[in-house]
Protein backbone atom coordinates (compact mmCIF):
# COMPACT_ATOMS: atom_id res chain seq x y z
CA UNK A 1 0.00 0.00 0.00
CA UNK A 2 1.18 3.48 -0.91
CA UNK A 3 1.66 6.19 2.12
CA UNK A 4 -1.66 8.43 2.37
CA UNK A 5 -2.59 11.34 5.18
CA UNK A 6 -5.83 10.50 7.21
CA UNK A 7 -8.22 13.89 7.62
CA UNK A 8 -10.97 13.83 9.69
CA UNK A 9 -14.60 16.50 8.62
CA UNK A 10 -16.77 17.01 11.08
CA UNK A 11 -19.22 18.66 8.56
CA UNK A 12 -20.67 18.19 5.04
CA UNK A 13 -18.88 21.99 4.54
CA UNK A 14 -15.59 20.56 6.00
CA UNK A 15 -15.58 17.56 3.53
CA UNK A 16 -15.77 19.48 0.71
CA UNK A 17 -13.94 22.23 1.68
CA UNK A 18 -10.55 19.80 2.24
CA UNK A 19 -11.50 18.09 -1.30
CA UNK A 20 -11.53 21.61 -2.81
CA UNK A 21 -8.15 22.44 -1.78
CA UNK A 22 -6.18 19.03 -2.15
CA UNK A 23 -7.75 19.30 -5.61
CA UNK A 24 -7.83 15.98 -7.01
CA UNK A 25 -5.54 14.10 -4.67
CA UNK A 26 -8.01 13.33 -2.09
CA UNK A 27 -11.01 10.77 -1.93
CA UNK A 28 -14.08 10.40 0.97
CA UNK A 29 -13.97 7.38 3.38
CA UNK A 30 -17.05 5.94 4.51
CA UNK A 31 -16.94 2.68 5.33
CA UNK A 32 -13.62 1.85 3.34
CA UNK A 33 -14.65 -1.83 1.63
CA UNK A 34 -14.16 -0.58 -1.85
CA UNK A 35 -11.70 1.97 -1.33
CA UNK A 36 -9.36 0.21 1.23
CA UNK A 37 -8.98 -2.84 -0.91
CA UNK A 38 -8.10 -0.63 -4.27
CA UNK A 39 -5.36 0.97 -1.39
CA UNK A 40 -3.98 -2.17 -0.63
CA UNK A 41 -3.52 -2.88 -4.26
CA UNK A 42 -1.79 0.09 -4.95
CA UNK A 43 -4.95 2.14 -6.77
CA UNK A 44 -5.60 4.83 -4.29
CA UNK A 45 -5.38 8.81 -3.44
CA UNK A 46 -2.79 10.41 -1.62
CA UNK A 47 -5.25 11.75 0.93
CA UNK A 48 -8.69 9.96 2.23
CA UNK A 49 -11.10 12.11 4.21
CA UNK A 50 -13.27 10.23 6.89
CA UNK A 51 -16.75 11.77 7.15
CA UNK A 52 -18.31 8.50 9.15
CA UNK A 53 -18.63 11.82 12.22
CA UNK A 54 -21.29 13.32 10.15
CA UNK A 55 -23.89 11.98 12.51
CA UNK A 56 -26.84 13.43 10.34
CA UNK A 57 -25.45 11.71 7.17
CA UNK A 58 -26.49 7.73 8.48
CA UNK A 59 -30.87 9.19 9.28
CA UNK A 60 -33.57 7.13 7.04
CA UNK A 61 -36.80 9.15 6.90
CA UNK A 62 -40.28 9.56 5.29
CA UNK A 63 -40.24 13.60 4.72
CA UNK A 64 -43.29 14.41 2.91
CA UNK A 65 -43.34 12.68 -0.59
CA UNK A 66 -39.73 11.62 -0.43
CA UNK A 67 -37.92 9.00 1.37
CA UNK A 68 -34.35 10.32 2.65
CA UNK A 69 -31.67 8.09 2.90
CA UNK A 70 -28.03 9.67 4.15
CA UNK A 71 -25.34 8.61 2.24
CA UNK A 72 -23.83 7.02 5.21
CA UNK A 73 -26.62 4.50 6.02
CA UNK A 74 -25.18 1.15 6.34
CA UNK A 75 -26.53 -1.56 3.60
CA UNK A 76 -27.72 -3.42 6.91
CA UNK A 77 -29.81 -0.12 8.26
CA UNK A 78 -31.76 -0.41 4.92
CA UNK A 79 -32.04 -3.74 5.35
CA UNK A 80 -33.70 -3.61 8.59
CA UNK A 81 -35.09 0.35 8.02
CA UNK A 82 -39.38 -0.47 8.44
CA UNK A 83 -39.25 2.76 6.53
CA UNK A 84 -37.77 1.32 3.57
CA UNK A 85 -39.65 -2.22 3.91
CA UNK A 86 -42.93 -0.48 3.77
CA UNK A 87 -41.86 1.91 1.42
CA UNK A 88 -39.63 0.15 -1.24
CA UNK A 89 -39.57 -3.59 -0.15
CA UNK A 90 -37.04 -4.11 -3.37
CA UNK A 91 -34.33 -1.94 -1.88
CA UNK A 92 -34.42 -3.78 1.38
CA UNK A 93 -34.16 -6.77 -0.44
CA UNK A 94 -31.42 -5.70 -2.96
CA UNK A 95 -29.74 -4.50 0.30
CA UNK A 96 -29.80 -7.84 1.76
CA UNK A 97 -28.42 -9.66 -0.49
CA UNK A 98 -24.91 -7.78 -0.76
CA UNK A 99 -22.06 -9.49 0.20
CA UNK A 100 -21.96 -10.58 3.62
CA UNK A 101 -23.95 -9.51 6.84
CA UNK A 102 -20.09 -8.32 8.28
CA UNK A 103 -20.13 -6.01 4.97
CA UNK A 104 -23.25 -4.63 4.75
CA UNK A 105 -22.68 -3.84 8.91
CA UNK A 106 -20.07 -1.74 7.61
CA UNK A 107 -20.98 -0.57 3.96
CA UNK A 108 -22.65 1.97 3.54
CA UNK A 109 -25.14 3.16 0.41
CA UNK A 110 -23.14 6.29 -0.66
CA UNK A 111 -20.04 4.41 -1.12
CA UNK A 112 -22.44 1.30 -2.28
CA UNK A 113 -23.31 3.30 -5.19
CA UNK A 114 -19.63 5.16 -6.03
CA UNK A 115 -17.48 2.30 -5.73
CA UNK A 116 -15.26 1.19 -8.24
CA UNK A 117 -15.45 -1.65 -10.97
CA UNK A 118 -15.22 -5.24 -10.04
CA UNK A 119 -12.37 -5.64 -12.89
CA UNK A 120 -9.55 -8.28 -12.44
CA UNK A 121 -7.00 -6.24 -14.02
CA UNK A 122 -7.97 -2.78 -12.51
CA UNK A 123 -8.15 -4.71 -8.79
CA UNK A 124 -4.48 -5.92 -9.31
CA UNK A 125 -3.36 -2.74 -10.28
CA UNK A 126 -3.18 -2.95 -14.31
CA UNK A 127 -2.25 0.67 -15.53
CA UNK A 128 -6.06 1.05 -17.44
CA UNK A 129 -8.41 3.95 -18.23
CA UNK A 130 -9.11 4.07 -14.32
CA UNK A 131 -6.03 3.64 -12.97
CA UNK A 132 -4.08 6.61 -14.34
CA UNK A 133 -2.70 4.51 -17.68
CA UNK A 134 -4.67 3.56 -21.38
CA UNK A 135 -6.56 1.11 -22.22
CA UNK A 136 -9.01 -1.63 -21.38
CA UNK A 137 -7.49 -5.00 -21.28
CA UNK A 138 -10.93 -6.57 -20.22
CA UNK A 139 -12.13 -5.48 -23.66
CA UNK A 140 -10.46 -8.93 -25.39
CA UNK A 141 -9.05 -10.44 -22.11
CA UNK A 142 -11.29 -12.09 -19.42
CA UNK A 143 -14.54 -10.94 -19.27
CA UNK A 144 -16.64 -13.45 -18.42
CA UNK A 145 -18.33 -12.09 -15.18
CA UNK A 146 -18.82 -8.47 -14.09
CA UNK A 147 -18.87 -6.90 -17.56
CA UNK A 148 -20.82 -5.36 -19.86
CA UNK A 149 -23.17 -6.65 -22.55
CA UNK A 150 -24.31 -3.51 -23.60
CA UNK A 151 -21.09 -2.37 -24.75
CA UNK A 152 -18.49 0.39 -23.04
CA UNK A 153 -16.82 3.02 -24.86
CA UNK A 154 -13.60 3.15 -22.81
CA UNK A 155 -14.07 0.64 -19.66
CA UNK A 156 -16.38 -2.58 -20.22
CA UNK A 157 -16.19 -3.34 -16.59
CA UNK A 158 -20.19 -3.22 -15.62
CA UNK A 159 -21.35 -1.09 -13.10
CA UNK A 160 -21.56 -3.30 -9.98
CA UNK A 161 -23.67 -1.57 -7.20
CA UNK A 162 -26.76 -3.63 -6.33
CA UNK A 163 -28.81 -0.51 -5.22
CA UNK A 164 -28.10 1.60 -8.40
CA UNK A 165 -30.59 -0.06 -10.45
CA UNK A 166 -33.27 -0.44 -7.91
CA UNK A 167 -32.67 3.53 -7.28
CA UNK A 168 -32.53 4.52 -10.62
CA UNK A 169 -36.10 2.38 -11.32
CA UNK A 170 -37.57 4.52 -8.47
CA UNK A 171 -36.43 7.36 -10.55
CA UNK A 172 -34.19 8.84 -7.21
CA UNK A 173 -31.74 11.65 -7.28
CA UNK A 174 -28.61 11.87 -5.41
CA UNK A 175 -28.24 15.30 -3.22
CA UNK A 176 -24.66 16.60 -3.61
CA UNK A 177 -22.93 19.00 -1.76
CA UNK A 178 -19.65 20.67 -3.98
CA UNK A 179 -17.99 24.25 -3.28
CA UNK A 180 -21.23 26.17 -4.64
CA UNK A 181 -23.78 24.63 -2.59
CA UNK A 182 -26.30 21.42 -2.83
CA UNK A 183 -27.89 20.28 -6.08
CA UNK A 184 -29.75 17.33 -7.41
CA UNK A 185 -29.00 14.92 -9.71
CA UNK A 186 -31.21 12.08 -10.89
CA UNK A 187 -29.11 8.78 -10.27
CA UNK A 188 -29.34 7.87 -13.81
CA UNK A 189 -27.44 10.53 -14.87
CA UNK A 190 -25.36 10.81 -12.63
CA UNK A 191 -24.17 7.06 -13.11
CA UNK A 192 -24.08 7.28 -16.87
CA UNK A 193 -21.40 9.61 -16.69
CA UNK A 194 -20.94 11.31 -20.64
CA UNK A 195 -18.96 9.25 -23.18
CA UNK A 196 -15.09 11.57 -23.31
CA UNK A 197 -14.76 12.97 -26.48
CA UNK A 198 -11.19 14.15 -26.33
CA UNK A 199 -10.04 10.51 -26.44
CA UNK A 200 -8.39 10.25 -22.54
CA UNK A 201 -10.46 8.06 -21.14
CA UNK A 202 -13.95 7.85 -19.09
CA UNK A 203 -14.94 10.68 -17.85
CA UNK A 204 -15.53 10.93 -13.59
CA UNK A 205 -19.07 10.45 -13.04
CA UNK A 206 -18.36 12.61 -9.81
CA UNK A 207 -16.38 15.86 -9.02
CA UNK A 208 -13.21 15.32 -6.74
CA UNK A 209 -14.84 18.11 -4.83
CA UNK A 210 -18.31 17.30 -3.96
CA UNK A 211 -19.88 14.93 -1.44
CA UNK A 212 -22.89 13.10 -1.84
CA UNK A 213 -24.71 13.34 0.78
CA UNK A 214 -28.04 11.68 0.41
CA UNK A 215 -30.50 9.92 -1.73
CA UNK A 216 -33.82 11.30 -2.09
CA UNK A 217 -36.30 8.58 -3.68
CA UNK A 218 -39.59 9.66 -4.45
CA UNK A 219 -42.42 7.83 -2.41
CA UNK A 220 -43.86 4.83 -4.68
CA UNK A 221 -47.59 5.95 -7.10
CA UNK A 222 -50.65 4.06 -5.61
CA UNK A 223 -51.15 0.60 -7.58
CA UNK A 224 -46.97 0.28 -8.07
CA UNK A 225 -45.40 -2.85 -7.47
CA UNK A 226 -41.97 -3.74 -7.73
CA UNK A 227 -39.51 -6.58 -8.01
CA UNK A 228 -35.72 -7.51 -7.34
CA UNK A 229 -34.44 -10.14 -8.95
CA UNK A 230 -30.03 -11.19 -8.90
CA UNK A 231 -28.09 -13.60 -10.09
CA UNK A 232 -24.76 -14.29 -9.17
CA UNK A 233 -22.19 -17.53 -9.47
CA UNK A 234 -22.51 -17.44 -5.36
CA UNK A 235 -25.57 -17.25 -3.38
CA UNK A 236 -23.88 -14.47 -0.98
CA UNK A 237 -20.90 -12.68 -1.01
CA UNK A 238 -21.05 -12.26 -4.60
CA UNK A 239 -21.83 -9.64 -7.31
CA UNK A 240 -24.87 -9.57 -9.95
CA UNK A 241 -23.77 -11.44 -13.31
CA UNK A 242 -27.23 -10.11 -13.79
CA UNK A 243 -29.79 -7.86 -11.73
CA UNK A 244 -33.23 -6.40 -12.65
CA UNK A 245 -35.35 -4.26 -10.68
CA UNK A 246 -38.94 -3.14 -12.08
CA UNK A 247 -41.37 -0.73 -10.95
CA UNK A 248 -44.31 -0.73 -12.47
CA UNK A 249 -47.81 1.36 -11.97
CA UNK A 250 -51.04 -0.56 -12.33
CA UNK A 251 -54.83 0.71 -12.66
CA UNK A 252 -57.71 -1.26 -13.34
CA UNK A 253 -55.01 -4.21 -13.97
CA UNK A 254 -53.21 -2.78 -16.76
CA UNK A 255 -49.78 -1.18 -16.62
CA UNK A 256 -49.71 2.33 -17.26
CA UNK A 257 -45.88 3.20 -16.38
CA UNK A 258 -43.20 1.23 -16.13
CA UNK A 259 -39.12 1.33 -15.52
CA UNK A 260 -37.09 -1.50 -15.79
CA UNK A 261 -33.43 -1.39 -15.23
CA UNK A 262 -30.51 -4.03 -15.61
CA UNK A 263 -27.92 -3.85 -13.73
CA UNK A 264 -24.55 -6.09 -13.76
CA UNK A 265 -24.84 -5.90 -17.75
CA UNK A 266 -23.86 -2.34 -18.59
CA UNK A 267 -21.04 0.19 -17.54
CA UNK A 268 -24.44 2.44 -15.93
CA UNK A 269 -27.93 1.18 -14.98
CA UNK A 270 -29.38 0.25 -18.28
CA UNK A 271 -33.23 1.23 -18.37
CA UNK A 272 -34.64 -1.82 -20.95
CA UNK A 273 -36.56 0.94 -22.39
CA UNK A 274 -37.82 -1.65 -25.21
CA UNK A 275 -39.31 -4.18 -22.42
CA UNK A 276 -40.67 -0.89 -20.65
CA UNK A 277 -42.57 -0.44 -23.29
CA UNK A 278 -43.74 -3.74 -24.42
CA UNK A 279 -45.57 -3.54 -20.92
CA UNK A 280 -47.17 -0.38 -20.89
CA UNK A 281 -51.24 0.14 -21.72
CA UNK A 282 -51.11 -4.36 -21.20
CA UNK A 283 -52.11 -6.57 -18.75
CA UNK A 284 -49.15 -8.59 -17.88
CA UNK A 285 -50.15 -11.82 -19.64
CA UNK A 286 -47.56 -14.67 -20.05
CA UNK A 287 -47.11 -14.18 -23.63
CA UNK A 288 -46.61 -10.10 -23.28
CA UNK A 289 -44.01 -10.71 -20.32
CA UNK A 290 -42.30 -13.51 -22.67
CA UNK A 291 -42.00 -10.67 -25.43
CA UNK A 292 -40.95 -8.03 -22.63
CA UNK A 293 -37.82 -9.80 -21.63
CA UNK A 294 -36.99 -11.02 -25.45
CA UNK A 295 -36.94 -7.48 -25.89
CA UNK A 296 -35.37 -6.14 -23.33
CA UNK A 297 -32.28 -7.72 -24.33
CA UNK A 298 -32.56 -6.82 -27.87
CA UNK A 299 -29.52 -4.66 -27.95
CA UNK A 300 -27.26 -6.40 -26.28
CA UNK A 301 -23.55 -6.72 -27.95
CA UNK A 302 -21.85 -9.07 -25.86
CA UNK A 303 -18.17 -9.57 -25.40
CA UNK A 304 -16.42 -12.85 -26.16
CA UNK A 305 -17.06 -15.11 -23.42
CA UNK A 306 -20.19 -13.34 -21.48
CA UNK A 307 -22.96 -14.15 -24.21
CA UNK A 308 -24.34 -16.53 -21.74
CA UNK A 309 -25.61 -12.96 -19.79
CA UNK A 310 -27.96 -11.84 -22.56
CA UNK A 311 -29.94 -15.52 -21.35
CA UNK A 312 -29.61 -14.98 -18.76
CA UNK A 313 -30.55 -11.50 -18.41
CA UNK A 314 -33.83 -12.75 -20.28
CA UNK A 315 -34.81 -14.78 -18.32
CA UNK A 316 -34.24 -12.62 -14.73
CA UNK A 317 -36.47 -10.04 -16.74
CA UNK A 318 -39.29 -12.75 -17.01
CA UNK A 319 -38.87 -13.47 -13.25
CA UNK A 320 -39.34 -10.26 -12.06
CA UNK A 321 -42.20 -9.46 -14.57
CA UNK A 322 -43.81 -12.77 -13.26
CA UNK A 323 -43.38 -11.91 -9.52
CA UNK A 324 -45.12 -8.16 -9.93
CA UNK A 325 -48.13 -10.14 -12.02
CA UNK A 326 -48.52 -12.30 -9.55
CA UNK A 327 -48.77 -10.16 -6.97
CA UNK A 328 -51.18 -8.19 -9.04
CA UNK A 329 -53.51 -10.90 -9.53
CA UNK A 330 -53.36 -12.10 -5.88
CA UNK A 331 -53.68 -8.21 -4.33
CA UNK A 332 -50.46 -9.13 -2.34
CA UNK A 333 -48.41 -6.14 -1.37
C1 LIG B 1 -16.59 -9.75 -0.99
C2 LIG B 1 -17.43 -8.60 -1.46
C3 LIG B 1 -18.67 -8.85 -1.99
C4 LIG B 1 -19.46 -7.78 -2.43
N1 LIG B 1 -20.69 -8.05 -2.95
C5 LIG B 1 -21.46 -7.02 -3.39
C6 LIG B 1 -22.75 -7.28 -3.94
O1 LIG B 1 -23.22 -8.41 -4.00
N2 LIG B 1 -23.47 -6.21 -4.38
C7 LIG B 1 -23.01 -4.92 -4.29
O2 LIG B 1 -23.72 -3.99 -4.66
N3 LIG B 1 -21.79 -4.66 -3.77
C8 LIG B 1 -21.01 -5.67 -3.32
N4 LIG B 1 -19.78 -5.41 -2.78
C9 LIG B 1 -19.29 -4.03 -2.78
C10 LIG B 1 -19.60 -3.33 -1.49
O3 LIG B 1 -21.00 -3.27 -1.31
C11 LIG B 1 -19.01 -1.93 -1.60
O4 LIG B 1 -17.61 -2.05 -1.61
C12 LIG B 1 -19.43 -1.05 -0.46
O5 LIG B 1 -20.82 -0.85 -0.49
C13 LIG B 1 -18.72 0.27 -0.52
O6 LIG B 1 -19.23 1.09 0.50
P1 LIG B 1 -18.24 1.80 1.52
O7 LIG B 1 -19.06 2.64 2.41
O8 LIG B 1 -17.34 0.82 2.17
O9 LIG B 1 -17.43 2.71 0.50
P2 LIG B 1 -15.92 3.20 0.50
O10 LIG B 1 -15.03 2.05 0.21
O11 LIG B 1 -15.63 4.00 1.72
O12 LIG B 1 -15.99 4.18 -0.75
C14 LIG B 1 -16.18 3.69 -2.07
C15 LIG B 1 -15.99 4.87 -3.06
O13 LIG B 1 -17.05 5.79 -2.92
C16 LIG B 1 -16.55 7.08 -2.55
N5 LIG B 1 -17.51 7.61 -1.57
C17 LIG B 1 -18.07 6.92 -0.54
N6 LIG B 1 -18.99 7.67 0.08
C18 LIG B 1 -19.00 8.88 -0.56
C19 LIG B 1 -19.75 10.08 -0.38
N7 LIG B 1 -20.69 10.19 0.56
N8 LIG B 1 -19.51 11.10 -1.22
C20 LIG B 1 -18.56 11.01 -2.19
N9 LIG B 1 -17.82 9.88 -2.42
C21 LIG B 1 -18.05 8.84 -1.60
C22 LIG B 1 -15.18 6.83 -1.96
O14 LIG B 1 -14.33 7.95 -2.09
C23 LIG B 1 -14.71 5.65 -2.81
O15 LIG B 1 -14.24 6.12 -4.04
C24 LIG B 1 -18.98 -6.44 -2.32
C25 LIG B 1 -17.72 -6.19 -1.78
C26 LIG B 1 -16.95 -7.25 -1.35
C27 LIG B 1 -15.60 -6.95 -0.78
Amino acid sequence: MKGFTYLEAASAKEAVDILEELKGQAKILAGGIDLLYLMKKGVGPKYLVDIKGIKEMSSIMVDGDVLRIGALATLSDIASSSDVRRELSMLSDAASRVASPQIRNVATVGGNLLQNVWCWYLRNGYPCWRNEGRGCPAASGENSTYFSIFGGRFCVAAQPSDLAPVLVACDASAMIVGPKGTRAQHLQSLLSGSAAEDGKGPPPTFASNELLYEIEVPRLKKGTRTAFCKASVRESWDFALASVSVAACFEGGVVTDARIVLGGVSTYPYRAVEAEEAIIGKQLGKETIKSASRLGVVKAKPLQMNSYKVMLTEGLIYKALTSIADDQATGRS
